[in-house]
């Protein structure tokens, strides 16, 4: 598994599926977010509340799974959580 320590996986099993999808359809709140990304650049991004709290992924919005859509940490918002892009993001970026 080559989920970053620290995210929480989405879960498996139908109950489990349920809940994540609640979790993610709570968190739709779009607001302005300050990400400092690993290479140093800060950017402002418009982010959903569940792409700052590491939920989505920062740029296709794809939520955390195994794969492709493993994620890889990507930077830092406000200091208070992580953002996260899916593997598939991270390799189309190189
Ligand atoms: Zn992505």
């Amino acid at each position: 598994m080559s989920v970053e320590p620290g995210r929480v996986p989405a879960p498996d099993g139908n109950l489990g599926r349920l809940l994540w999808a609640q979790i993610i359809a709570s968190k739709q709140t779009v607001s302005t977010y300050t990400v400092d990304f690993r290479s140093g650049e800060t950017v402002e991004l418009e982010l959903t509340q569940a792409q700052a709290e590491g939920y989505e992924c920062l740029t296709c919005k794809a939520e955390c799974g195994t794969g492709t859509g493993a994620f890889l940490h990507a930077g830092w918002i406000n200091d208070f959580s992580s953002a996260f892009r899916c593997a598939a993001c991270v390799e189309g970026d190189v």
